[in-house]
């Protein structure tokens, strides 16, 4: 047993079983045994990678969909350059070059990151150097024009898991098997207001999930973007809203059981565009329609950038340039599974890359 698995067998049989949204923010963020606070899984030998870790083309596009929407909304100046989930910088880095091409933008840039792991905020730190802020949420930033970046964040919240029953749900829960080791488990069905919508497209036995913390985060982005000006591009995997099971562990790049080894194996789920939409239109933003990676990064010029890139390259590094541009874009990597929703002002076009919704037929 991991020392985490210890501390939750503990709680649970004191208290009961938990939710999984319990159970993941725990194994994700618990301030001496979890996976974010107490490594760099990005790193050489990590766990997993990430499109900025993949290519700088990742970071560059975005970089220039951003700087785009801050020429058409008149340079703001001072403005917010944020990043939810900055992991090791990396995207950050790729961004702020870019933006250095852009007369008066880089100047005007102030950084500032909302990052929950110490280990990773020492990372960052190493990357970007100390002229960079961080904040332990959205809440503290400054009131200003706000360009976001937020890219594999939301897939790390914690999620609730419900299996339909009848006109009611079951949750899944993490309790204790007989041999005290943890194991998942139902609760009693019962019907659920914030699941009510979901009764005309499931049937019995299908699994929803919910992310409870995505909907705030995404209103408050939203509220200043409104306020102010600005814009978020959020990138990750997932669709517009769940059916079935997608939590998942990853060690070693390799799925892992989830309940196996609490601490050290990431955690995530499928995100749903649909509630973070949602959230953002409540708060008085647009948000575009949602796009699929692959797509995004053609619309935003990645073929030319590759070319242009691969001009310099020979041997095993344009080899493997090649294959980072075909395992962001081809839709048998990660092209279609990603995908990208922009936030932005209501009287502003979408960034770049971006289209505005579909206005009748975009589901609230
Ligand atoms: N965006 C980076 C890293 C993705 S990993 C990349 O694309 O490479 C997820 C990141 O979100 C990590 O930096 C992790 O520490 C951070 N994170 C996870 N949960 C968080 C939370 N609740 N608040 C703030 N940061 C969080």
């Amino acid at each position: 047993m991991t020392p985490l698995a210890e501390l939750l067998a503990r709680r649970i049989e004191a208290g009961g079983p938990i939710t999984l949204a319990d159970y993941m923010a725990e194994c994700l963020l618990h301030p001496q045994h979890g996976y974010y606070s107490t490594r760099d899984p990005l790193g050489r030998g990590g766990d997993f990678t990430t499109a900025p870790e993949i290519s700088q083309m990742f970071g560059e596009l975005l970089g220039l969909s951003l700087a785009q929407a801050w020429l058409d909304q008149g340079s703001p100046t001072p403005f917010v350059l944020a990043e939810i989930g900055p992991g090791r910088g990396t995207l950050m880095a790729d961004v702020l070059r870019t933006i250095r091409a852009v007369p008066g933008m880089a100047a005007a840039a102030q950084v500032h990151l909302v990052e929950a792991s110490p280990a990773l905020r020492a990372r960052q730190r190493e990357t970007l150097g100390p002229q960079v802020a961080w904040h332990d949420g959205i809440e503290t930033l400054p009131e200003a024009p706000l360009f976001l970046l937020a890219n594999e964040f939301f897939d790390a919240l914690p999620i609730r898991q419900f299996v339909r029953a009848g006109t009611g749900w079951c949750e899944r829960l993490v309790g204790l098997s007989p041999e005290g080791a943890l194991q998942p488990g139902l609760s009693a069905p019962a019907p659920l207001a914030a699941l009510a919508h979901r009764l005309a497209d499931t049937a019995e036995g299908d699994v929803v999930e919910i992310c409870p913390a995505a909907a705030p985060i995404a209103e408050a982005i939203a509220a200043r973007i409104a306020r102010h000006g600005g814009a978020a591009l959020i990138v990750d995997y997932g669709g517009w809203h769940s059916l079935g099971d997608t939590f998942q562990a990853v060690q070693g790049h390799a799925t892992a059981d989830p309940f196996a080894a609490p601490g050290d194996a990431d955690l995530t789920a499928h995100v749903d565009f649909e509630p973070i939409a949602a959230a953002a239109r409540r708060a008085g933003a647009a948000a575009s329609a949602m796009v699929p990676q692959g797509v995004l990064l053609e619309r935003l010029g990645i073929a030319a950038r590759a070319e242009r890139l691969a001009r310099g390259l020979s041997g095993p590094a344009l080899e493997s340039h090649l294959a980072a541009h075909r395992r962001l874009t081809h839709p048998g990597e990660m092209g279609r599974v990603f995908k990208a929703l922009a936030i932005h002002p209501q009287d502003q076009p979408p960034p770049p890359g971006f289209e505005p919704a579909p206005r009748l037929t975009a589901p609230e």
